[in-house]
């Protein structure tokens, strides 16, 4: 199975091994619906979601 990325409205970002036809996942911090990232390539890096899991950076 390919791995899928899924971004939750809370802006956490998860990479899942899923089904092809997996649309939403649960968030394993909210608990909400992640929905599927489609073009992962098209994703804007300006909407901070993408760095905003600075706490696990190695980098202070
Ligand atoms: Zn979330």
């Amino acid at each position: 199975m390919p791995v899928y990325e899924f971004k939750c409205e809370c802006g956490e970002i998860i990479e899942e091994l899923v089904r092809m036809d997996t649309k939403k996942i649960t968030c394993p911090k909210c608990q909400k619906s992640a929905t599927k990232i489609l073009s992962p390539c098209t994703f804007s890096l300006k909407g901070g979601g993408w760095f905003a899991d600075g706490y696990s950076s190695t980098k202070k």
